[in-house]
């Protein structure tokens, strides 16, 4: 919908492209160092400022309770997720109390479920079924116990709204992604209508800092918000960088269609939208997650291209370790996209919403959707302005290296 705001042709022209800010690592350095990038953030709320308002304004309001009644603790890839618990847009003055109450990183979870005697690893009754049972047969109910998605791990932010401007062109599209210098973290996404070959959005993934910079350069140059001559010179070096990799590292993937992916006008076709994540591999790799326990001698050890070390020295997480290995990554990759259904099952949807000639998947999504749009009225009505506050948020430039009340980041303790 905001994407629809910004693209609005009969409305003032807005900022693009419009880059994805759920991820408060690059949130965080944006306010920072880049705050010309500002006006581009996406002000949707990430899924934990959306979950912070539906529990403690939406259902809070239906099971009677205040919202500084209600203790809420969210289960997060990495410690930024706490500063952005911490912020003043997540904070009520009229109950004293934040919409999230504690943030707990999966590693943190996992230490606890352990410290109080549990097994994390002890089966769960019915964690068995496979993940393509047809859930119907098995709970009565179209749903799985999480709802499944297209796109990314890291929220699918472009992966949605590729399917979104896919589902409401008139003609068939195709995607063609690209991979820059051969890294699956730094992939272009093309949406081409099939029938003219016209270019109709121009989306990317930037997955690690190193990406993110360069994206931060290359946006720059596209809006023409790098105003320094500090960045004019970053400018000139990238590209003369870039001519000299030239032929070597841009690899064209498959169409979805199957179709010849060599036509003229997408490199000209400027970015409209960047799903940007902090961590290399996203959120599957945060610096929170569990890591794997392994024993590797010192002399295996490499640096990833973060700079980092890896994979980790001796048993046990090493202090200094804050990425996983590639390998991990995919095995968790792979756990997050095949996962089991997670008993209890969810409740039976109503017979009236229930479309036998649909296939499973477009029900689920026709049935989030009008969910979603059935809980905003709810806790809002038409009220556009509870609309925008319980569901987006703001970005503002910090100077220096303090928070809120005078508070640094090296003095704040979790
Ligand atoms: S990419 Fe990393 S820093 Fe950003 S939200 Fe995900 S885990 Fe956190």
């Amino acid at each position: 919908m905001e994407y629809r705001e910004r693209t609005d042709e009969g409305k003032a022209p807005m900022p693009m492209p419009m880059l994805a800010s759920a991820c408060p690592g690059w949130v965080c350095y944006a306010e920072k160092a880049q705050a010309d990038m500002l006006p581009l953030l996406s002000a949707a709320r990430s899924s934990q400022g959306i979950m912070g308002a539906l529990v403690k304004t939406w259902w809070g309001g239906r099971v009677g309770l205040k919202p500084d009644e209600i203790y809420h603790v969210t289960a997060m890839p990495c410690y930024d997720k706490k500063l952005e618990a911490s912020r003043s847009d997540f904070y009520s003055a009229i109950y004293s109390t934040r919409e999230v109450d504690c943030v707990l990183t999966t590693g943190e979870l996992d230490l606890l479920l352990s410290d109080l005697g549990f097994d994390p690893l002890s089966p769960v009754a019915g964690e068995d079924i496979p993940a393509d049972t047809d859930v119907d047969a098995v709970f009565g109910s179209p749903w799985p116990e999480l709802l499944t998605h297209q796109g990314s791990s890291s929220g699918s932010y472009l992966g949605t709204l590729l399917r979104q401007l896919a589902d409401s062109h008139p003609n068939p599209t195709r995607i063609i992604t690209r991979e820059i210098r051969g890294s699956t973290d730094n992939v272009e996404y093309l949406l081409e209508d099939a029938l003219t070959g016209e270019v109709i959005f121009k989306g990317a993934k930037c997955y690690g800092f190193r990406n993110l910079q360069n994206l931060v350069r290359k946006v720059g140059k596209e809006t023409g918000t790098s105003r320094k001559s500090g960045n004019k010179l970053s400018l000139a070096i990238a590209a003369r960088r870039r001519k000299a990799r030239t032929g070597a590292g841009e690899v064209n993937t498959p169409t979805t269609d199957g179709s010849d992916a060599e036509t003229t006008g997408r490199d000209e076709k400027k970015l409209d939208f960047v799903e940007v994540m902090a961590c290399p591999g996203g959120c599957v790799n945060g610096g929170g997650q569990m890591k794997p326990v392994t024993k590797v001698q010192r002399e295996e050890l490499e640096v990833d291209e973060e700079g980092f070390e890896r994979p980790m020295a001796d048993e046990g997480v090493d202090e200094g370790m804050r990425w996983s290995t590639k390998e991990w990554v995919a095995k968790v990759e792979v756990i997050y996209w095949g996962g089991l259904p997670t008993p209890p099952p969810s409740p039976t949807l109503p017979a009236q919403h229930l479309h036998k000639e649909e296939t499973i998947d477009s029900r689920r999504y026709e049935e989030a959707d009008r969910l979603a749009e059935e809980v905003v009225r709810d806790a809002c009505g038409d009220n556009e302005g509870k609309r925008w506050e319980f569901l987006r948020t703001r970005f503002r430039k910090i100077e220096g290296d303090v928070l809120q009340g005078g508070v640094t980041h090296d003095a704040v303790k979790w």
